[in-house]
């Protein structure tokens, strides 16, 4: 589990320490939302509730694949990489 959340945590650390070329600053915490458009959600699980959180944006959400009912009220619809339809990934 804990090598799991490194493994995804270190995809989102080299774009913040590598500026490329332009230099970021603070405003690198504005593109935060850009980066889940991007890049998609960085989801820690809740085990088995289903619930998974995204620990960049915090938005709560769940697979309707594994979960078919919401496992908090606020909680959206997010297909895991398994459940993710192949037509509609596009
Ligand atoms: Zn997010
Ligand atoms: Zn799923």
């Amino acid at each position: 589990m804990q090598q799991n959340l490194w493994g995804e945590l270190e995809d989102c650390i080299p774009l913040q320490r590598r500026p490329s070329k332009t230099s970021l600053s603070a405003s690198t915490f504005i593109h935060i939302d850009g980066i889940c458009t991007m890049q998609g959600h960085s989801w820690e699980y809740f085990g088995i509730t289903g619930l998974k959180v995204c620990s960049v944006c915090g938005i709560k959400g769940f697979c309707p694949g594994c979960t078919p009912q919401p496992p908090v009220k606020e909680a959206k619809p997010f297909f895991c990489t398994e459940h993710t339809p192949p037509e509609s990934g596009v």
